[in-house]
């Protein structure tokens, strides 16, 4: 292909114990796209995230990144790389404010100018964040906590924007919001990487999207053909 991925996976195989997880799965994702992860309930698809930033070691196959390896690395030299990872909401720091929970999200920056240039931008984004600025994670609704573990990954300043699920838990109104605001992010050159249960909404933010079923690859392409497409469909049912 005339350029190399940003992301490339390889092969990977990745086992809880006895189970496997996820077995020769290879997706490629290209800087500035936006890349869908869809599937059934226990598929991989947060095995696959959970993976790429560090938090799991895959049994075999790669992991590069602009073209190297990341294999091996820890969850903290994958993020100083741009590999920011949004987890399924309620995965914050639940006892510390939402103002500590966004400048952990920035630990790795060196640029104090910067990080509060954008913690200013994403209080904009999100006014809910500016209001509860003081208010401990743990307390706010489920909906408020996805958007403050968005906020975090953000402050990041991550070049992969990984997110598992942002719309879980949350209201349709807010998932609107966080959609068009992750569209914007794209406009603005964020690569991203989204796992998420509502196909329309993962093929409508998408330009490309793959399939996993049980723990394969089963089907990939343009977000706007797969979107028409009853194999994906017939995905969820587990139909072959
Ligand atoms: P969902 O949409 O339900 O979150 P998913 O596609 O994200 O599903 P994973 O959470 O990656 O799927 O799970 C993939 C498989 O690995 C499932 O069969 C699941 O039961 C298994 N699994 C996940 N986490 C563990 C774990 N900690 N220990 C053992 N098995 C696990």
């Amino acid at each position: 292909s005339p350029s190399t991925p940003l992301l490339a996976i390889r092969g990977l195989d990745v086992r809880y114990g006895p189970v496997v997880a996820l077995s020769d799965v290879s997706i490629d994702v290209h800087e500035g796209e936006a890349v869908a992860l869809i599937g059934a309930n226990g598929a991989g698809k947060s095995t696959l995230l959970r993976t790429i930033s560090g938090l799991l070691r895959p049994t075999a196959g790669d992991i590069l990144y602009a073209g190297d390896s990341v294999r091996g690395l820890s969850a903290e030299a994958i993020l100083r790389r741009g590999i920011a990872h949004c987890p399924e909401g309620r995965r914050l720091f639940g006892s510390l404010t939402v103002e500590e929970n966004l400048r952990l999200g920035a630990a790795t920056r060196r640029d104090a100018k910067a990080v509060a240039r954008d913690l200013a931008h994403i209080e904009s984004l999100f006014p809910i964040l500016a209001e509860r600025r003081k208010q401990v994670s743990g307390t706010l609704s489920g909906g408020e906590q996805q958007m403050v573990a968005l906020a975090r990954a953000v402050m990041a300043a991550p070049k992969v924007l990984m997110l598992d699920e942002p719309s879980l838990g949350v209201a349709p109104l807010i998932t609107k919001m966080i959609f068009s605001r992750l569209a914007e992010m794209k406009a603005a050159g964020t690569t991203l990487l989204l796992v998420e249960q509502n196909v329309k909404l993962a093929l409508s933010l998408a330009d490309r999207a793959y399939v996993l079923r049980t723990g394969k690859v089963a089907l990939s392409g343009a977000a706007a053909e797969l979107a028409d497409d009853p194999r994906v469909f017939q995905a969820y049912l587990g139909a072959t």
